[in-house]
């Protein structure tokens, strides 16, 4: 009898698995591949929404957890695949510089904004007005991450490169039967591949497709990160990542020449030297209509349990949702409200059974 199947090895399935196996229980992890969110993301820890200058949701107290629980995987892996950037905003009017100072006013973003303008970050990066730089950013290297971990369980025998059935899952008072794998409880983490999960498939999950360009540009030589209407990070030696884009209208998985022809326009207006598109990759974030993840216990089974809807802030926050779901599961601790399911039972789930509210 193990305690966990936990489907899904993306940002989610992973923090939750490495949370596990830290607090010593058994899973198993199943992962098919289907879905790359993760594996595609940029992997910035960076605390701020750098489109208006505010706080993203409670990102202060998520990066801290988030950069101690990355370190600590780092050095239980002896893998490093965590490193500091520098990440630089570029104004494009005297008026973003204005509305820049006026949010380092503010105590909760005053730790991550610098009021020390620079007029200029690398020379190939013209900018009419300066650069703010945004204090305490970091990167990971998801793809590395989840590999390295995958890996690692595989090692175990704790990783299983399939596609979970739903169909073959039977659900008892006392636990959970998939193929002859007894366990006590299931977690689904599948991102945006929750839509056919017949368990979970009520939630409002929305989908946002993103997309990455990868250029080549010898000449360029950037070594922070720059956020003008897209945002340009060193990918290793003369590459550099571009991205990302946004669409709620595209829910499929592949990359399209709509994305790359944006992307590739933006380019030109934020560098002024020669490069060349070599790769491009794409994937759905799990968003939600509230903007706030989905965690919790299923309405009717007590033994199935989900952790998603990261939106586009998995990597800062899946090791702290991560925490509140086994807290919850483990030891009972509340979930906070703004990320539990039950938020969506009434409207949602009962009335994907069918059920008639009085007056409807
Ligand atoms: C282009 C792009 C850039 C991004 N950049 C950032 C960033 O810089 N910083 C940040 O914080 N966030 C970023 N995000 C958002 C972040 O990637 C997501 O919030 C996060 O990856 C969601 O993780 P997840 O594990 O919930 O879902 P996913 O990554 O989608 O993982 C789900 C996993 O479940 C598996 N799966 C699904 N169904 C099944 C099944 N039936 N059986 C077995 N396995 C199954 C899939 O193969 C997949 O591995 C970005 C997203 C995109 C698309």
């Amino acid at each position: 009898m193990k305690d966990y199947i936990i489907v899904g090895a993306g940002l989610s399935g992973t923090c939750l698995a490495y949370r596990l196996e830290k607090s010593g229980r058994s899973f198993v992890v199943f992962d098919d591949g289907s879905q790359e969110a993760s594996k595609v993301a940029g992997g910035f820890m960076n605390p701020v929404i750098l489109k208006r200058f505010t706080l993203a949701w409670k990102a202060d107290e998520h990066l801290e957890a988030a950069y101690a629980f990355y370190s600590d995987m780092e050095r239980h892996l002896e893998k490093q695949f965590l490193s500091p950037l520098e990440v630089y905003r570029r104004f494009s009017s005297v008026e973003e510089q204005n509305n820049w100072f006026a949010a380092a006013d503010k105590p909760r973003l005053a730790p991550f904004l610098d009021t020390k303008l620079v007029p200029q970050v690398n020379d190939h990066v013209p900018g009419r007005f300066s650069f703010g730089r945004v204090l305490k950013t970091s990167r990971i290297d998801p793809r590395y991450l989840l590999d390295s971990y995958a890996e690692h369980l595989e090692e175990k025998g704790w990783f299983k490169n399939d596609s979970f059935e739903y169909d073959e899952l039977q659900v008892s008072a006392s636990g959970v039967s998939y193929k002859g794998i007894d366990a006590k409880n299931v977690i689904f983490c599948e991102g945006f591949g929750l839509q056919k999960n017949p368990f979970f498939n009520y939630l409002p999950l929305r989908g946002n497709k993103g997309e990455y360009i990868i250029i080549k540009a010898p000449k360029l030589d950037l070594e922070v990160g720059v956020k003008s209407s897209i945002f340009i990070f060193p990918a290793g030696g003369d590459h550099y990542a571009v991205g990302a884009t946004y669409s709620n209208t595209d829910k499929t998985p592949e990359p399209t020449t709509e994305a790359r022809e944006e992307l590739v326009e933006k380019l030109k207006d934020l560098l002024d030297v020669e490069f060349e598109v070599v790769d491009q990759v794409a994937g759905l974030r799990p968003s939600t209509i509230d903007r706030r993840p989905l965690v919790g216990r299923h309405p009717e089974h007590e033994h199935l349990y989900t952790c998603n809807g990261f939106g586009s802030r998995g990597i800062l926050i899946a090791p702290s949702i991560s925490k509140e779901l086994v807290d919850f599961v483990e030891t009972g601790k509340s979930l906070d409200p703004e990320t539990d399911i039950s938020r969506f039972t009434k409207k949602w789930f009962k009335k994907s059974q069918g059920f008639a509210f009085p007056g409807s």
